[in-house]
């Protein structure tokens, strides 16, 4: 008896001409829970994406049970049993949990009509499994729920289809500390089940709660495929930054409380935030922190114009100003990086650089025309600056990895002449490396005397870079903290 449920061997593919990955070895047993690793860019989702079938392999041979194995398309992937949560989620949002659960399999047709009734008492089974029936109903719109919610839907509807293998492509990113140890509950379960996963995170302490082994890729080659019991968080740190490990050193910008604040709230209260107040003076990061649904992507809102006010008022340089849009918060010189990059952030569509300068558009055209070589300049600039791991400025973004279009989008801020940057959970599914250059690059924006206001679900992050931390529960500010904090301290307060 063969004891893997998948083995891949020699797997090769490339793009335009550029080779994504090399010979690459990568084999699960059956029933484990399988982590991979490696940097942003590193060939992770490129790898998963052709076990499910949505890329063909330029070279190499996959068995599943023992069996050599060709499939083509997801579908027939499907067949094989093999299931997939991609790390970008996918629902469509003005349909209901259920719809979506079914969208492609639906299967409780009476002739050409969808049995509702029937369809929506199995996604709220799915839902059970996983455990978010009291939270998420099969009605809801899914435009309604959270992004965290949404990545919970994600994999029932994933599940819907009875998978023997499971491929889950950074599904913790976006979830909340709660959801996190929901979903390990799961997945403990289908392991139980004989669900074999695949289990691609960058969060490493994670493997060592619930994965049995682990595979590490870089720049499209394995490094390394273990036991998880014969190696250590150490280890996997260092091979993952290729630097010696240990943590941030991080010099903060000294903030000139002696000035006057940059950014002000007073008191600000919408539908879903109450008597906010907080001040950032200019070179400082101030951080928020708060489980999903406290209100911390709210006031972001609330910021930027997009919520209207009902209470509160907004002070810049220490007078009141008024935002009534986004485009108000934009004039004031007030920039916000969103959290769902690929809704708000980026033109997915245009280039790297198109999207680098679209901010600044108007300061690089002569006459009716875009100065390209300007253009060129500043995109090639940033590019650099940031790490940015793509064929160069004309690359299409859409096919950059998550981590380096979230550094498009914070270099789009930079370029901008806001003075005030709002960012919303900026590292979301960004490795530690690019995380930390993400950071430094924020630094520097700061220390020119602007004021950073970050919402971030990673505390540790939140108290390696912060100056100070405001802690949010339930719409309103618990708490402000600055000096020395930990991740455990704040993981304390937020609850
Ligand atoms: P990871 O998931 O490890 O972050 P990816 O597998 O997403 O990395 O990407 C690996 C590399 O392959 C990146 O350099 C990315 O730009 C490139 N790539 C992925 N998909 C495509 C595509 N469809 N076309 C061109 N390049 C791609
Ligand atoms: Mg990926």
């Amino acid at each position: 008896m063969n004891e893997y449920a998948i083995e891949a061997k020699g797997i090769n593919i490339g793009f335009n001409g550029v080779q994504i990955l090399h010979d690459v070895d990568f084999s699960v047993k059956k029933g484990e829970v399988h982590a991979l690793v490696g940097p942003n860019g590193a060939g992770k989702s490129t790898l998963v994406k052709i076990l499910n079938g949505v890329y063909v392999k330029d070279a190499g041979i996959i068995s599943l049970y023992g069996q050599p194995c060709e499939y083509r398309t997801p579908e027939e992937a499907l067949q094989a049993g093999i299931a997939m949560v991609f790390q970008d989620l996918s629902l469509v949002p003005t349909m209901t949990v259920a719809q979506n659960i079914f969208l492609k399999s639906i299967p409780f047709r009476f002739g050409p009509f969808i049995d509702d009734k029937a369809s929506a008492k199995y996604a709220l089974q799915l839902l059970e499994r996983i455990g978010v029936n009291t939270e998420i109903h099969p009605g809801d719109l899914v435009s309604d729920l959270s992004i965290g919610q949404q990545q919970l839907v994600e994999i029932a509807k994933a599940l819907s289809n009875d998978p023997k293998i499971l491929i889950l492509d950074e599904p913790t990113a976006s979830l909340s500390t709660s959801e996190i140890e929901r979903l390990f509950t799961v997945i403990n379960t289908l392991k139980q089940k004989g669900i074999t996963i695949i289990y691609i995170t960058h969060y490493l302490q994670d493997i060592f709660k619930i994965c049995d082994g682990v595979t590490m890729i870089r720049d499209g080659n394995v490094l390394f495929s273990k036991s998880t019991q014969d190696i250590t968080l150490e280890q996997l740190v260092v091979s993952m930054t290729n630097d010696q490990g240990g943590s941030v050193t991080w010099e903060h910008v000294q903030g000139l409380r002696e000035a006057k604040p940059l950014l002000e709230a007073i008191d600000l209260t919408t539908r879903s935030i109450e008597n906010v107040s907080l001040s950032v003076y200019p070179g400082e990061i101030v951080g928020i922190a708060g489980l999903l649904g406290s209100g911390r992507t709210e006031l972001l809102r609330a910021l930027f114009g997009i919520d209207p006010l009902l209470r509160g008022e907004i002070r810049l340089d220490g007078k009141p100003i008024t935002i009534h849009s986004t485009s108000d918060a934009i004039a004031h010189g007030i920039a916000l990086v969103p959290e769902n990059r690929r809704e708000q952030g980026l033109v997915l569509d245009y280039s790297v650089s198109e999207n680098l300068v679209m901010p600044i558009v108007h300061r690089i055209k002569r006459l009716l025309f875009v100065d390209e070589q300007k253009k060129d300049s500043i995109s090639k600039r940033y590019i650099k600056q940031l790490g940015v791991k793509t064929q160069g400025p004309n690359q299409v973004v859409r096919y950059l990895s998550g981590g380096n279009q979230q550094k498009i989008v914070v270099a789009k801020c930079l370029a901008s002449d806001s003075r005030v940057l709002l960012l919303d959970d900026p590292t979301f599914g960004v490795d530690l490396q690019a995380k930390h250059e993400i950071m430094k690059i924020i630094h520097a924006y700061a220390a020119k005397g602007n004021a950073v206001l970050m919402v971030s679900s990673e505390f540790n992050e939140l108290a390696d870079y912060c100056d100070s931390i405001y802690v949010m529960k339930r719409g309103k500010l618990s708490a402000c903290m600055s000096g020395s904090m930990t991740e455990d301290t704040l993981l304390y307060m937020v609850q």
